[in-house]
């Protein structure tokens, strides 16, 4: 029998289960590209429900106790007194998601000899030491295509947001005012702008698709040429690397996995190469770009905007100066955790435990470490290297 230990982001703080503003989600009939949903042989929740939190157990308590698991939750990740380090050290299986990562170290490793599953429920896998995963033979999987849509609207979103000025703009109402000039002094329209995306993967793609309409430039750079179908359709100009595409572009939304080719890739160097009054979307990983660059272009006006909802470490330090620092639109690490997201990152995790309990493959597109190399989806996307660690 095995122990599954789950790493979930805390309750609400007005309690659980929340007041939910809509009673159902919509049903979707499939992803583009043809991957199948989730498709687990059960599931002990109703899609819409906050399964992601620590009292939702991603509604998997019944379904492991029925077959004499044992479930510990926890939301307790940090330090070595830290509920995660002490379950961790008899664990079979630790399910972390990237909201409220339990960073899966060598050390933690090294601390966990049981240890053969690491289970993102949701996807980007980097808060695991990957090259640690490998050397020991833990498979590490994640729920690939669960929540991109999610994350896609979300980068979308917060694109207009911050052309548009729409944070500050709402504050003032909020406050009581009536600030027009305060508000459109700094507002454009996105029509006509450049925008470019950094990485065309799942997410990617569909910025790119959703952008489509609202009649901008679009631009990408990835290691994989798009088929020239879909360069001609979006009418997209691609860029050999991230250099050339900063260069071209008055909005630039990341949707890289973060490993060692792209860590630390949006530096003082390359923000200073941009437009002055650029805008930088952050929905991947935070370590992607210099945290200390971001804030200097932002107080200089190199940068008009910056954006997104990943940080270094998370949670982040209550004085991290991206809290504070200037024309920022940033939230905590929500866009892929929408309970429409939920539903489908919960639905996949039960997916992939049901075939790691019963013997039987994890679904290939689900896979980033297997049998001791980087597999699946981790083979086409990581390089080995433990970037963020
Ligand atoms: P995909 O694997 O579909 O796409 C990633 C793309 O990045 C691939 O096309 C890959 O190219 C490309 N890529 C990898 N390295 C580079 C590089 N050095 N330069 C340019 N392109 C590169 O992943 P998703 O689109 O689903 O997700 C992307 C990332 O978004 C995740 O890794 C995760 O970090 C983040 N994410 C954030 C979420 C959030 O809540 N904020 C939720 C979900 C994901 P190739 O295939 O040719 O190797």
């Amino acid at each position: 029998m095995a122990k599954i230990v789950c790493v979930l982001f805390p309750d609400p703080a007005d309690g659980y289960p929340p007041r939910y503003a809509r009673d159902t989600i919509p049903v979707i009939d499939g992803y583009a590209g043809g991957q199948a949903l989730p498709r687990p042989e059960g599931l002990d929740f109703s899609p819409g429900e906050l399964v992601g939190s620590v009292s939702g157990e991603l509604g998997l308590r019944s379904f492991l106790e029925e077959h004499g698991h044992t479930l510990v939750v926890t939301s307790d990740k940090e330090g070595p007194d830290s509920v995660l380090d002490r379950e961790l050290s008899d664990a079979d299986v630790l399910i972390s998601q990237p909201f409220w990562p339990a960073y899966l170290t060598a050390e933690r490793i090294a601390r966990a000899p049981k240890l053969k599953l690491a289970i993102t429920a949701g996807i980007g896998s980097d808060h695991v030491d990957l090259n640690a995963a490998i050397a020991r033979d833990i498979t590490v999987a994640e729920v690939t295509y669960s929540n991109s849509i999610s994350v896609a609207e979300h980068a979308v979103m917060l694109t207009l947001s911050l052309v548009r000025n729409y944070l500050p703009s709402h504050q003032w109402v909020a406050e009581g005012g009536w600030n027009i000039g305060d508000s459109v002094a700094r507002a454009y329209d996105l029509e006509g702008m450049d925008v470019g995306v950094i990485a065309a993967g799942r997410i990617g793609q569909a910025v790119l698709r959703r952008l489509a309409p609202f009649g901008v430039k679009l631009h990408y750079t990835d290691k994989r040429r798009l088929p020239v179908a879909i360069e001609e359709e979006l009418g997209l100009t691609f860029h050999p690397d991230a250099r050339s595409l900063a260069r071209a572009c008055d909005v630039v939304s990341i949707h890289a996995p973060l490993h060692p080719e792209t860590e630390g890739l949006f530096d003082d160097a390359l923000i200073s190469s941009m437009r002055r009054g650029s805008y930088i979307v952050n929905c991947a990983r935070a370590q992607i770009v210099d945290r200390d660059a971001v804030v200097q272009a932002l107080q200089s006006g190199q940068l008009a905007g910056y954006a997104g909802d990943v940080w270094y470490p998370q949670p982040p330090e209550a004085d991290h100066p991206w809290r504070t620092a200037p024309h920022n639109g940033m939230t905590p690490h929500v866009s892929g955790a929408s309970l429409s997201a939920q539903a489908r990152y919960a639905a996949g995790t039960r997916e992939i435990l049901e075939a790691w309990l019963a013997g039987r493959p994890i679904r290939d597109e689900y896979l980033i470490v297997d049998g001791g190399h980087l597999a699946g989806t981790g083979a086409v996307s990581y390089t080995a290297g433990g970037a963020g660690h």
